[in-house]
Formats: C-alpha cells, structure tokens, sequence
C-alpha cells in the first residue's frame, strides 16, 4: 500500500469525513511515531519501559520526546489522590502530572511540557470548547472523527513543534479498557495514514506465574494481544513482562498466536536496579529490532555509544556501598511508595554518587498524635528526617514532633514545601515562644498565623490548576548552606503551594536565628528556609525532588544525605 498516498488523501479532505487537520509543516515520515501500549493488567511498568528505551534511543543519538496520553478524564493530575495514583509530578511550566513524567525527565534528562501530558479531559475540553465557538460548522461531533482526530492531532502538533525524531506514546491504561477506546482507534488511523514504517506498536504484556501450577502460562497475554488486534492494532513488538526469565515456549506461543515474529518476542523479567533497565533492553536488541521497524538502524547505528550506556549503567548501580544511613520519611501516604517516588529517586540519585545505601524509614505520624507511639520511638535509629510536601491537617502534629526532635537532637532535616511550613511553625512555637503558632491551612483563627494563604491566592475559587505551580526563579543569599550546595545566587525550582511564610513574622523568627537563604524576586515570597547553628537544616518552598536527576542529583539532596552520612 502506498501509504504516502494514503496520508495525502487524508490531508486534502481535513474538513469532510477524515476530520485529520494536518498542522502547518508537517512533513509525514520525519518523525516516527513508537505506541507503548499495556494488556492484561496495569502497573506492570509501562511507564519504566517507555523511559529505559527512550534511555536508549537517545544513547543512539535520536531525539526522543515522551508523551504520555492519560485515559482518564481529570484534566490534569493535580485533583488526584496520591494515595490512589501515586504522586502528581509537577512539570516546570506548571502542568500537573502522572509520575510516568517524572520517570520520562529523570531516565531522558529532558525537561518536557504540558504537551507531554495529555488526558482524555483536555481532549474532552479542547472538543468541547470548539463545538461552542461553532467550529465545527454545524456537524454532530462524534467519537469518529472527531474525538480520535484530536487525538492525533495531539500527536502531529507535538511531531512538527518538537522536531522529534521519534514521539514515545505511552497509552494509559490497559488494552480493553473502556476509557481508552478512542486513543487505541486514533493510533489505529495514525498507523494506517502514516503507514505501518513510520508507527511501531509496542505491547507490554503480562505472563502469569501460578504458584499452583509452577510454570508459565500465556493465555491471559495471548487474549489482552487478540484483544489489540479486534482493535484492528497489530503489534509490532511484544514485551513480555513476568517475575522469572521467560523460557522459549513462552516466545513461541505469543509469537503464533499473536502474529509477531519470535525476534520480536522479548522478555522482560523484574530487575533489581531499574537503572540497568536500558542496558537490559539494549543486550535483548529491543532499539535496534525497533529501529529497524522504521527502517532507520543504519541512520542511527550503534557505534561507540554503548561505552556511554555501560558507564551511565555501572555509575547508577551501588554494588558495594561504603556506608549505610538510614532517612526517616513523615507523612500521611506512607502505605504507598508512589506517592512520594521523586523523594525515593532523589535519595537512590545522592546513593550512587556517594555510593552509599540509603534506607528509608517510614514514619506514619498519625499514630505518634493518637499515642501509639512516641516521637522517641519513632525517630530512632533515624539518621536523618525529611518532612514531604502534604496538605490539610492529618498528621501535622505528629510531623512537627518529629521536626522539634530533628532540632533540638542535631539530626539533619529536610523539609519540602509543607516540611518547610511545618518546621517554620516548629520554630514558631519552641524558639520563638508564639504559643499556638500555625499555618492557616490548619487552623485559620490560630493567634499567631506564621504561615498563611499567599496574597495572590486569596480570591482563587476551585481546586484544578489553580496553586502556584511550576519552576520560578529563587534568589539565593550568598554566605548560606543554601548557596554553598547550589554554587549559585539564582537557581530555579519547581512549586505546588498555597501558602507560605507570613512576612509579619520574619523578624521574629530571624532575631532567633531562622535565616531565609532563599527568596523570590521582586515578592515577598520566602522560598529557602535554614538554621545555621544545626549540622543540616534546611527548608524549602519548593520540591527539589522534582529536579534531581540520575548521576545529578538536586543540590540540597546531596548535602541532606552527606549531613546524614556523617
Ligand atoms: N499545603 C501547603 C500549601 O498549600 C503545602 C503544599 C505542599 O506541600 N505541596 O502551601
């Protein structure tokens, strides 16, 4: 079939029933498009997969863009529970996301925008608000053409604005799924207009490992693939995601019944580093079997680079940790790793540059308010503390117990947005004597307000995408432990907050020794927070979490876990 002709055909009836509206420059065939797609069940990695091949191309000197299209209909992640969903990753423009993207930027080292992140509710709201500009010209707007081309809409604006060479889709949710219908058909159009050499569908599928019958079973992953292909969507490359090895029959079997040649049949068993992941994927041949989909494996030949993706690899990976500590995490989400995954990767990323182990110790602290446990017990054998970023009033009490200790017993704390709030009011009150000090957020009739609403916020009406979100600049006082770790006086970082430190409050709190080593420009914002007479103690408006990268990690981080190490 010549596609060529196909996309040509397409593009000169954008108005009729194909409803493909091509952007200006679009050039078919200059990026390619790779669909990561996941059956039989969820949380099986699809998100890791996408980031350590995306690791990969890019070591072959592609330039990759991840994009990831969310099924569901929030329009961003910033209403979703943590606890549920994991933790809502802030992009430096401000968008609020799926972890995935934090994944993306700390595997890629890239930072991307909101158009890498895409719900089926920004879908919906784009369709939406042009039907009631009239846009489209008096006809019903239906699923087909319209919600689908959207879809791929999306996808072209990002090729041509990009200048990608390769857009990484990760479709949310699993094949199957009723939310993600209309993603699955647009990537069954993008294939058939841009043709099967320009769109490569990835599978990552799930082979079971009954204990009862002690071997593979591939059913559940032959029928999550038939369904892909009801879908008129023929995988390209299989991934099979199980706990052990899969043996050759496995291969086999997916490869008969799913019509995928075996040499593109590969096995993804769990790794205990998933920084190893790319060189894993690279040794199997998953980049080159994909490149050669495409047609582009002598463009982008693997020369010297696999030196690079071994040394990256070898320098991620602590095998022989010179000393152990052991970091204490306060918070309310404490049941579910997720939702602090940005602090766990920015301690893993202090690990192998000081090539130490890091232990996290998690500290639930509504049980210290309900007395089920001390602030003793609780932060024994902690070598360090860090107080996360959090909203409401769950759990505040025992966090600024656990912060007072940290103090008064010369243990390193970092605290993180709400950790920095907290400690401020920590301070407040055993420092400061201002009995009942506390941030409005938790009690707004409190006689000493220490935190309260930022001033631009105070007439924001509705939840969704209304904090002060994203990277801006921080101001950074020479002569602090803020300037000594950044080597900078201007530095930039990502926020996700309401209020902040009442400026009312400032000269009482530095007459006793709270030094702001961190302030924004041309406001009254404090933004870094430290006490200099204590080993580490520092505070930030901001989450540092979210700019700590593999082999960099965030400045503040490294001096938290090198204060606790020694
Ligand atoms: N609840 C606090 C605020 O809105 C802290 C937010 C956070 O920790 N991300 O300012």
């Amino acid at each position: 079939m010549d596609t060529r002709k196909v996309f040509d055909e397409i593009a000169s009836h954008s108005s009729e029933e194909f409803y493909s509206v091509i952007p200006d420059g679009y050039k078919p065939g200059k990026t390619k498009y790779l669909v990561v797609t996941g059956s039989v069940i969820s949380g099986i990695g699809k998100g890791t997969f996408t980031s350590a091949l995306g690791k990969c191309l890019i070591n072959r000197k592609l330039r990759v863009v991840p994009i990831k299209m969310e099924a569901y209909l929030n329009v961003d992640a910033g209403t979703l529970n943590p606890y549920r969903h994991g933790e809502v990753f802030v992009l430096d423009d401000g968008t609020e996301t799926d972890m995935d993207l934090g994944s993306y930027e700390r595997f890629l080292d890239l930072t991307v925008n909101k158009d890498s992140f895409v719900t089926s509710g920004r879908i919906y709201q784009s369709i939406i608000q042009k039907e009631r500009e009239g846009k489209y010209l008096g006809r019903d707007v239906q699923f087909v053409p319209h919600v689908t081309g959207e879809v791929k809409n999306v996808l072209r604006n990002l090729a041509v604005k990009s200048k990608a060479d390769m857009l990484l889709i990760e479709v949310g949710g699993t094949v199957g799924d009723y939310e993600n219908l209309h993603i699955m058909e647009a990537m069954r159009q993008l294939r058939y207009e841009e043709g099967a050499e320009n769109v490569c569908l990835v599978n990552l599928t799930y082979i079971l490992e009954p204990s009862s019958v002690g071997e593979f079973k591939t059913k559940a992953a032959q029928l999550g693939i038939k369904k892909m292909l009801e879908l008129g969507l023929q995988p390209d490359v299989v991934i099979c995601r199980s706990e052990h090895p899969i043996t050759q029959k496995v291969t086999e079997k997916i490869s008969l019944n799913c019509n995928v040649p075996m040499n593109r049949v590969f096995g993804m068993h769990n790794v205990d580093n998933i920084y190893s992941l790319p060189l894993f994927l690279r040794n199997l041949g998953v980049d080159t079997a994909i490149l050669v989909h495409f047609g582009w494996d002598q463009k982008f030949k693997l020369d010297g680079q696999q030196k690079a993706l071994e040394q990256w690899t070898k320098a991620n990976v602590v095998e022989k940790p010179v000393k152990a500590v052991t970091v204490g995490i306060a918070g309310k989400y404490t049941g579910l790793f997720d939702s602090y995954i940005s602090i766990l990767k920015a301690l893993e990323h202090c690990a192998a540059v000081t090539q130490s182990k890091v232990n996290v110790k998690w500290i639930e602290t509504t049980d210290l308010e309900k007395g089920k446990r001390s602030v003793e017990e609780a932060m024994a054998g902690v070598d360090g503390l860090i107080v996360p970023g959090g909203f409401g009033s769950r759990g505040v009490e025992g966090k600024i117990s656990c912060i007072g200790y940290a103090r008064t017993h010369g243990i390193p704390y970092l605290g993180l947005c709400y950790g920095m709030q907290l400690a401020t009011i920590e301070f407040a009150r055993n420092a400061c004597g201002l009995k009942d000090a506390n941030t409005t957020e938790v009690n707004p009739r409190t006689p000493h307000p220490v935190i309260c609403i930022l001033p631009e916020q105070e007439d924001i009406e509705g939840l969704g995408g209304t904090m002060r979100l994203g990277g801006y600049d921080v101001l950074v006082e020479k002569g602090t432990l803020a300037y000594k770790l950044y080597g900078a006086a201007k530095i930039r970082e990502r926020f996700r907050h309401r209020f902040n430190v009442n400026t009312q409050y400032i000269d009482q709190l530095t007459a006793k020794g709270l030094v702001f080593s961190g302030r924004a420009p041309q406001k009254r914002i404090m933004q870094i927070m430290e006490l200099p007479v204590h080993k580490f103690f520092v505070g930030t408006q901001f989450h540092p979490e979210f700019t700590s990268r593999p082999l960099k990690p965030n400045p503040l981080f490294l001096g938290f876990v090198k204060a606790c190490l020694q």
